[in-house]
């Protein structure tokens, strides 16, 4: 008798959680909010690898498209597994709702675009992840949406640039590649005076380590890519916030758009929720060790690290962060060619442009992430030639320090 047959196996034998799930600790709802067991009673959660669902009668299918009838449709629209993954992270993060994408541009893409008609007006932070910056600057304004890139720290400016169309706020905290803090509770306070909603690319951060919803933002994005896989495998992109503002700016733009995250990449990003408060407080301890022993280094001009007292805004990381940073930014002496000597001598650490991997990764972000910018929009952000992003993996912190410190000799 196979074990569907069997009378004995009831659907969704196990047993429910003693209190509601936001009630348990972060650890805790990393592993187990929005687990859907099947009739099977799986341990781990089953991938649901379908782009669609069969139903019992035609008056059940018709059901399910008005919506009378609860059920899945189809995969672009919803899918148990990417379910369980977009429920998961929510509880997380404290929001009411949550939709994944298939990568974290189609999340920041989806969240700005869903907010914004032609004619309307955004005040972006200018430090901005590349892909972010494009969409902003080059993209919106095709269709009509113009844009205002401000110094995200300088409250005045924000201020200054609402005009009566601003209708979206957006930036990241601490930002790509040059670790600068911004005080999210303010801007949010601007951005709703103005009638504007504020939308958080929280990546650096983690959902760990700051939740801009409770500060007061409107809308959250991640690319699940970086610490929520963590080890290099799937692109993903989550976004979050209320229901209300899911419902009436986002919803319907995934479901007809269509950037759905795969069930099979939803799958690795569950199991990567369930690891991954254990893998970012490593990685922040290992952070924090290696910005102490490369502190005073002589082949070092500067170094950022969210942690540490003598951060620009350190005020604020106290405020809005409960830790430092999985990364650190730091200033190579001798210009384009000493990074390069430098990463040239890394051997632990990896060169490449993701970050938040259980590997060590390095990158140079003038020639890579931010090489689409002019030099002056360059070292208007601070980032210089010499400027190494740095991403602290799970290696044992003495292995990582020795392989910086003997390439810093080499450059
Ligand atoms: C990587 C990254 C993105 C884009 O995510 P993808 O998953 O690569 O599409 C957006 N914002 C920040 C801050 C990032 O680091």
């Amino acid at each position: 008798m196979s074990a569907s047959t069997d009378p004995s196996v009831k659907s969704s034998t196990a047993k429910q959680p003693r209190k509601a799930m936001r009630d348990y600790r972060p650890e805790t709802r990393l592993i187990h909010a929005g687990t859907q067991r099947s009739q099977f009673g799986e341990t781990s959660e089953a991938i649901f690898l379908t782009q669609g669902f069969v139903y019992d009668s035609a008056e059940q299918c018709a059901g399910r498209f008005t919506g009378e009838e609860p059920g899945y449709l189809y995969s672009r629209f919803s899918n148990p597994t990417v379910n369980m993954f977009e429920q998961r992270i929510a509880a997380l993060e404290g929001a009411e709702s949550a939709r994944a994408t298939a990568s974290g541009m189609a999340a920041v893409t989806a969240a700005l675009m869903g907010q914004v008609r032609a004619g309307d007006h955004v005040v972006a932070a200018k430090a901005l992840f590349g892909g972010c910056r494009w969409v902003v600057e080059d993209w919106l304004p095709r269709f009509g949406v113009t844009s205002t890139l401000v110094d995200g720290g300088d409250l005045a400016q924000w201020r200054n640039a609402v005009r009566d169309t601003t209708k979206v706020f957006f930036m990241e905290t601490p930002t790509n590649p040059t670790l600068e803090v911004y005080d999210i509770a303010e801007i949010a306070k601007i951005a709703h005076a103005a009638g504007a909603k504020l939308t958080i690319d929280n990546v650096f951060a983690t959902p760990l380590w700051q939740s801009p919803l409770a500060l007061g933002a409107d809308c959250v994005v991640y690319s699940t890519t970086k610490h929520i896989d963590g080890q290099g495998r799937c692109l993903g992109g989550a976004i979050l916030g209320s229901e209300q503002f899911i419902q009436d700016n986002i919803h319907n733009v995934l479901r007809q758009s269509g950037p759905a995250m795969s069930p099979f990449n939803a799958w690795v990003m569950l199991k990567g929720l369930e690891t991954l408060a254990l893998r970012v407080q490593k990685q922040t301890e290992n952070a924090a060790a290696v910005s102490v022993a490369l502190d005073g280094h002589p082949k070092i001009s500067r170094l950022v690290y969210p942690g540490r007292p003598d951060h620009p805004q350190a005020d604020i990381v106290r405020k809005q962060m409960r830790a430092g940073s999985t990364m650190i930014a730091f200033e190579v002496k001798g210009g384009k060619a000493g990074a390069f000597r430098f990463l040239n001598a890394l051997s632990l650490a990896k060169i490449t442009n993701n970050l938040g991997d259980a590997r060590t990764l390095v990158t140079h972000p003038a020639t890579t992430t931010h090489q689409r910018l002019t030099p002056e929009a360059r070292a208007e952000l601070g980032i210089s030639d010499g400027l190494i992003r740095f991403s602290a993996g799970l290696e044992h912190p003495d292995d990582i320090i020795e392989d910086l410190l003997t390439a810093l000799q080499a450059a």
